[in-house]
């Protein structure tokens, strides 16, 4: 019989793992709403447009990295890569832009990317991100990178870096191009392949090359920040000056760029450094002054960010990073019923304690007691009831408690409050 794998680049999520996502998206739900941040959720496949338009046609992920395909009707599709772009199309399909600006909204959901997998890169993963949208001063900016690291922090990661950096305006960013091509150009074969076709089609991108040869020549470029306008220059030392208030260690980093064409000003990126690897960093994010305008909605700022939660989890399992388990304290029953023939009063006592909202389970195959006891200790059950003939005649159960090894005797009828009692 043929056995299917899952394919290239994707992973199935059971058992320990489910407990670290509930955790990661537990703890980021109960941070956003306390920065009043409200759900949004939009759909897995857009109109291809959607991204080459946002991201740009000459950025990575849409030259290289896009699922796209044709529906039945031949109108091209392609499977998310990131977030922002769904999320601003949506604010502009549905007018969401209210009068109360910043619209706060937050997303957890699957992104897809060709790219090559390897440990924390996949084909299919999934990113918990947060878009604010109407504000363009930098007061904003520094309360996201704020709740950001909370965030991290609320997971258990200790030491955060932030590195920080603008990218200026369209206009002052433009000219910055400029004289970085006039640099580079000069470097010619010096510049690796890549290089040289990001020279011609998305020149900042030469930030992100790994390669020593294109590494060295960029140590001495012009950086961007000698280059932003006045209000580009207040507005990034007004983040600098906020996170100072807020304590948030940061680094500015002047060689920091993003994949995609709409940002501007301010793009951050969180490292966790505890850990040394090519894959520490949790997530990023910048301003994107345009898009919503470039959407066909009206022209306010915005600012967005998002982290990988694989990424987050391998690294919170790589740091050994323990997870509060919610409802871990909570009683856990399991009920051993020794015969078909019970069934019915089986279902009674399940029935009790469900409405009752007391986690129980029972076996539907009848086997060995001892060794059903044994595998409910494994899984984690406080408490055992086993179900036999002399239960069934008198009502009686007799509740073991496995840390203990205590038992208590009682007539589950007529003394349910005793019972309640014993098991919350
Ligand atoms: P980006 O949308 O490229 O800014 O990525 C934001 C975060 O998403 C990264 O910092 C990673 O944590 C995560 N991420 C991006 N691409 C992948 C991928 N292919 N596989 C797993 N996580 C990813």
């Amino acid at each position: 019989m043929l056995i299917y794998n899952s394919p290239r680049g994707t992973s199935d999520y059971y058992g320990e793992d489910i407990k670290y996502i509930d955790f990661i998206t537990d703890t980021a739900k109960n941070i956003f709403k306390i920065y009043n941040y409200k759900e949004i959720i939009t759909p897995h496949f857009e109109h291809t447009e959607v991204f080459t338009r946002s991201i740009g046609e000459n950025s990575e992920i849409v030259q290289k990295e896009m699922f796209t395909f044709p529906d039945k009707k031949g109108r091209s599709l392609t499977l998310r890569p990131e977030g922002t772009a769904s999320v601003v199309r949506a604010i502009v399909e549905h007018k969401l832009y209210g009068e109360n600006l910043p619209l706060k909204l937050f997303y957890i959901g699957d992104m897809f990317r060709y790219e090559r997998p390897q440990k924390g890169r996949m084909r299919e993963f999934r990113q918990v991100g947060i878009e604010a949208i109407g504000s363009d001063g930098p007061s904003i900016d520094a309360e996201v990178i704020w709740m950001i690291n909370n965030f991290f922090k609320n997971l258990g990661f200790k030491n955060l870096l932030l590195y920080v950096n603008s990218i200026g305006c369209r206009e002052c960013r433009e000219k910055y191009i400029e004289i970085l091509e006039d640099y580079l150009k000069p470097f010619g074969k010096d510049l690796c392949h890549d290089c040289v076709n990001r020279l011609d089609k998305n020149t900042l991108r030469v930030f992100d090359c790994k390669t020593s040869g294109c590494k060295k020549i960029l140590e001495n470029a012009p950086k961007i920040s000698n280059y932003l306008c006045r209000k580009c220059e207040i507005h990034l030392r007004k983040v600098f000056g906020l996170l100072k208030v807020l304590d948030i260690p940061y680094v500015h980093a002047e060689n920091l760029v993003r994949g995609f064409d709409y940002y501007t000003r301010t793009i951050f990126e969180v490292i966790s450094t505890d850990i040394d690897s090519a894959q520490n960093a949790l997530g990023g994010g910048g301003r994107y002054d345009n898009l919503i305008e470039e959407f066909g909605g009206p022209k306010i700022s915005s600012i967005g960010f998002a982290t990988g939660l694989e990424r987050t989890m391998l690294l919170m399992k790589d740091l050994d990073i323990d997870i509060e388990e919610p409802g871990k304290n909570q009683k856990k029953i399991y009920v051993i019923n020794m015969s078909a023939d019970f069934d019915e009063y089986l279902f009674g006592i399940l029935k009790f304690f469900r409405q009752n909202k007391i986690i129980c389970d029972t076996n539907f195959n009848i086997k060995n007691v001892s060794k059903e006891i044994k595998w409910a200790q494994a899984q984690g059950y406080s408490h055992i009831v086993v179900i036999g003939e002399n239960e069934v005649d008198t009502n009686k159960l007799i509740i073991k408690d496995l840390d203990n090894y205590t038992q208590t005797e009682l007539n589950w009828i007529n003394e349910k409050s005793r019972l309640l009692k014993l098991l919350r």
